[in-house]
């Protein structure tokens, strides 16, 4: 009996699997025809000036606009990055923000940077700095207005790789950000031989801020030591009045987060940029 039994239990294990190995299957064929289907959309989030209180340019994320709702990065990037769709719609992101921004420039909004993700494999693919050059071209984007942002794990594989390819970006004049800093594994020393910009100081650490000595006491020490190595700050995930006290206090250069804005489609971006919305309205 208990043999019986078990034997249900496996099969109802096994019809489970089966039953989520399909669903994920049909979730990467849809992905796949995701892109010819107009499905992946951007949306825009602001980075602003703690100095001036202003926008200084806006991180591009990408949604997928299934037919049944709304997708967020987080629930496909991970299977964009398994099944190898990551590079269609890496490129394909990294050249509508591009489209984007120097079409906003070109209608006279202010001169703002974007940001774009880069995921691991999309940075280790072979041309990628090619891409990145050919893309600049035929868009029309002057190279200083755009922004690379790569995680603290894409800078550990391959160091005399990475130093290669961020000095090519660096020499066109492209910006480098490490995302979510201080969520991997980066030596510190890196930092400065990489030559970034700007370091983001992960949300973890900005969520927990008020009341938690410890997140304090990290963020803190960042700000401090990126301002010795020249390196920007801007802190992920601001919220609320209290985290942005803390951080105007600790001096750190830059702020995104929902105190501000949540990432919004092109057409309400315009709209911020085209009010001015200011920091100073929530200072
Ligand atoms: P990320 O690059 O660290 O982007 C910041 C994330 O924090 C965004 O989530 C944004 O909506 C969220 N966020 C910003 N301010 C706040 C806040 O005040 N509170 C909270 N709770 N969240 C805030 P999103 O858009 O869901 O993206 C999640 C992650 O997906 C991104 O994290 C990035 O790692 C990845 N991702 C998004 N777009 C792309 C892309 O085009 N390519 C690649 N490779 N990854 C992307
Ligand atoms: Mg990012
Ligand atoms: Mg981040
Ligand atoms: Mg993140």
């Amino acid at each position: 009996r208990a043999k019986e039994k078990g034997g249900n239990t496996f099969q109802m294990y096994f019809r489970e699997m089966n039953h989520r190995s399909l669903e994920q299957l049909n979730l990467e064929n849809q992905l796949r025809k995701a892109l010819d289907k107009n499905e992946i959309t951007l949306f825009y989030q602001p980075l602003v000036d703690l100095q001036t209180g202003s926008i200084t340019g806006m991180e591009a994320l990408v949604r997928w606009k299934h037919p049944q709702g709304m997708i967020s990065p987080a629930d496909f990037i991970p299977l964009a990055e398994e099944t190898g769709l990551i590079l269609p719609i890496g490129n394909w992101v990294l050249r509508e923000s591009c489209i984007q921004n120097k079409k906003w420039q070109d209608a006279g909004y202010p001169d703002l940077t974007v940001s774009v993700n880069i995921s691991v494999n999309q940075f280790h693919q072979p041309g990628f700095v090619k891409y990145v050059q050919q893309t600049l071209t035929e868009t029309g984007l002057d190279p200083h207005r755009l922004c690379l942002e790569i995680t603290e794990n894409v800078a550990m594989k391959n160091v005399t790789y990475i130093m290669d390819t961020m000095n090519k970006l660096k020499q066109m004049g492209v910006q480098i950000s490490i995302d979510d800093f201080g969520t991997g594994y980066s030596s510190l020393s890196y930092l400065k031989r990489f030559d970034v910009d700007t370091l983001k100081i992960d949300q973890s650490f900005i969520r927990e801020l008020s009341g938690d000595e410890d997140n304090m006491a990290i963020v803190t020490a960042l700000i401090a030591m990126s301002k010795q190595l020249k390196i920007k700050t801007l802190a992920e995930g601001v919220e609320t009045q209290d985290q942005l006290n803390f951080l105007i206090e600790q001096g750190c250069d830059g702020i995104q987060g929902f105190i501000f804005s949540r990432p919004v489609p092109p057409e309400q971006f315009e709209e911020l940029m085209r009010s001015q919305h200011h920091l100073s309205k929530v200072l």
